[in-house]
C-alpha cells in the first residue's frame, strides 16, 4: 500500500509518524514545498520577542529522522494537481514535474496568512507570520536599530502575540483592528475590554474600528494609511486571518466549505474517495455546535493529524470534537476560552443565559493577589454549561481546562457551583473563582 501525505508540519508529520508504527509494510511518502518541515509556528512570536534565540527549537524533528523511521519526506516538492481517478498528483519540483500514485492519500496542505486587498502589500518592510522564513526575516528587521514604529494589522491570537513580542522590543507599537474590539471572533466584550484597558497601558496606540487602505513607500515601507489618519512606520506586520491552501483542488470536486476548507466526516474523510485531510485546511467536527467548523489550531492540527494517521493504516476512529479552546497572552494578561461564546450562542439562535464574575486569583494574605474575569455561557432552561471565558494575572488561564472539561462532561453551572477545586492559600480562595461563578449563576 502506498500512502502519500501532501504536507509536513503539524497534520501531516503527526500522521506519517501514526501510520508508519501501525502499517508496517506501506510505503510512506510526505511531500513539502518547504524546506522546512515538523515546524511549530506557535514559537514565532516568542521567537521575534526574543524568548529564545535558536530558530530550530521550532523545528521538532528532521528529514533524516523521519527517513530512519521509514517514511520519505521530500522537501521543496509542491503538489499542484489531484486527479483522484486515476488516484494520482502532480508533483513540482525544481522547475520539474511528475505525477504519483496513491492507494490512500492525505491532504495537510495548512493555510496561509490571508492578506487583504490593498496597494503596497509587496514591499521591504512589510511582513506576515507563518513560516520559519517569516519568523526569520521579521527578527532581522526588529533587531535593526533604526526601525523604531511598528504597525500591526489584525488583532486576532497573532496579532495579539506578536504586539506584545514588539513591545518587548522596545518599538512603538500601533495595533489597527477594523472592528469595534480587540479579537472580538474568540472573545465577548467583558474579556476584550481589559485586553484593551492592558494594550493601552503597556504604550501601545489602539486603533479600533479603523481600516486600512493602503501601505505607503516606495520599495521601503514609510506608512499605513487608513479611514481616519495617515501613521509613520517602518515596520508592517500583517495579521488579518489565514486562508487554507486547498486552491491546486479546485477541478477535482472535493466538498469544501465556503472559507475553500476541506469538509471532512468525523473520520477526517473527504468527500473524494480515498483522500483524508486534517489540520488548518480542513473542517473539524464543533461539539458544542455539532456541525463541522473551521478552527485553525496547533491543538486540532496534531489530534487529526495523529487520528488521521491511524486511519490512513486502517482504523476507523472518530474525533469527538473540539472546543475551539484556546489561551493567549497579551504582556501582562492571560485569557482563555472553550466552547460557545455569547455571540455564538446568539448566531446559533440557543436560548442562553451568561454570567459575567470578577474574584481574586487567590487568598489576600499571599502575595501576588490579582483580579480574575470569568464569563460562563449556559443553557437557559437545562443551566448545562456551554462555554466559558477567563482573564487574569500569571497562571490565570490554566483554569479554562477545567471549564473544558465540565463542558465535555454536560455539567450544570450548579454541579460547577459544587464541584471539588483544590485549595490552597497561594492558588485560590476556598471557593474557586470557578465554583462562584456557577454559584452566581441564575
Ligand atoms: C504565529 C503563529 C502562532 C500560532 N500560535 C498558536 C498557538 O499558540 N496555539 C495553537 O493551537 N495554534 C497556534 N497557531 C496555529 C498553528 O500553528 C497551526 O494550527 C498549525 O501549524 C497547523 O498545522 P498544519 O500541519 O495543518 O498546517 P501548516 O503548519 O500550515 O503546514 C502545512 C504545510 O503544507 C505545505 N504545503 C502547502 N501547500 C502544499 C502543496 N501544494 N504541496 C506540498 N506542500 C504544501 C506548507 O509548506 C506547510 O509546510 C499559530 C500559528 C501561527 C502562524
Amino acid at each position: 500500500m502506498r500512502i502519500v501525505i501532501i504536507g509536513g508540519e503539524a497534520a501531516g508529520m503527526s500522521a506519517a509518524a501514526k501510520a508508519r508504527r501501525l502499517a508496517k509494510d506501506a510505503e510512506i511518502v510526505v511531500y513539502e514545498a518547504s524546506e522546512v518541515i515538523s515546524f511549530g509556528a506557535c514559537g514565532l512570536p516568542y521567537f521575534v520577542g526574543d524568548d529564545f534565540q535558536d530558530p530550530g527549537f521550532m523545528a521538532e524533528f528532521s528529514v533524516e529522522q523521519f527517513a530512519a523511521k521509514g517514511i520519505e519526506v521530500k522537501t521543496g516538492h509542491r503538489v499542484s494537481a489531484l486527479d483522484p481517478n486515476s488516484q494520482t498528483i502532480t508533483v513540482e519540483h525544481n522547475g520539474d514535474s511528475f505525477s504519483d500514485h496513491y492507494d490512500r492519500l492525505m491532504i495537510a496542505t495548512g493555510a496561509r496568512e490571508a492578506m487583504p486587498p490593498i496597494p503596497g502589500l509587496q514591499q521591504q518592510g512589510v511582513f506576515g507570520l507563518r513560516r520559519m522564513a517569516d519568523g526569520l526575516a521579521l527578527k532581522a528587521a526588529v533587531r535593526d536599530g533604526r526601525k523604531q514604529k511598528a504597525v500591526v494589522i489584525g488583532s486576532g491570537f497573532i496579532g495579539l502575540e506578536v504586539v506584545e513580542a514588539l513591545v518587548h522590543q522596545g518599538k512603538e507599537v500601533r495595533l489597527i483592528e477594523l472592528a469595534e474590539r480587540v479579537i472580538p471572533d474568540a472573545f465577548d466584550s467583558e474579556i476584550t475590554q481589559h485586553l484593551e484597558t492592558e494594550l493601552r497601558e503597556q504604550g501601545v496606540s489602539l486603533h479600533l474600528g479603523e481600516r486600512v487602505e493602503a501601505l505607503l513607500g516606495e520599495g521601503g515601507v514609510t506608512g499605513v494609511r487608513t479611514n481616519q489618519g495617515v501613521y509613520e512606520a517602518d515596520i508592517v506586520v500583517v495579521c488579518t486571518g489565514v486562508r487554507p491552501n486547498t486552491e491546486f483542488l479546485a477541478e477535482t470536486g472535493i466538498k469544501r466549505l465556503v472559507n475553500g476548507a476541506i469538509e471532512v466526516d468525523r473520520q477526517g474523510r473527504s468527500s473524494l474517495p480515498n483522500v483524508w485531510s486534517a489540520g488548518d485546511c480542513a473542517s473539524v467536527w464543533h461539539s458544542v455546535k455539532q456541525q463541522q467548523v473551521y478552527v485553525p489550531l496547533a491543538t486540532i492540527a496534531n489530534k487529526l493529524g495523529r487520528m488521521v494517521g491511524e486511519n490512513l493504516a486502517g482504523a476507523e476512529l472518530e474525533f469527538p470534537g473540539t472546543l475551539g479552546s484556546a489561551a493567549l497572552k497579551v504582556l501582562g494578561l492571560e485569557a482563555g476560552r472553550t466552547g460557545l461564546s455569547e455571540k455564538e450562542a446568539q448566531q446559533m439562535g440557543i436560548d442562553y443565559r451568561t454570567v459575567v464574575i470578577k474574584d481574586k486569583c487567590h487568598t489576600n494574605y499571599c502575595s501576588g493577589q490579582s483580579d480574575i474575569h470569568v464569563k460562563l455561557v449556559y443553557e437557559a432552561t437545562s443551566k448545562r454549561l456551554l462555554g466559558g471565558q477567563i482573564l487574569g494575572r500569571k497562571g490565570a488561564v490554566h483554569r479554562i481546562d477545567a471549564l473544558a472539561v465540565a463542558i465535555t462532561m454536560g455539567v450544570t453551572t450548579e454541579q460547577l457551583g459544587m464541584l471539588d477545586f483544590a485549595y490552597a492559600p497561594p492558588f485560590s480562595r476556598t471557593w474557586d473563582v470557578l465554583n462562584v461563578a456557577g454559584n452566581v449563576a441564575k
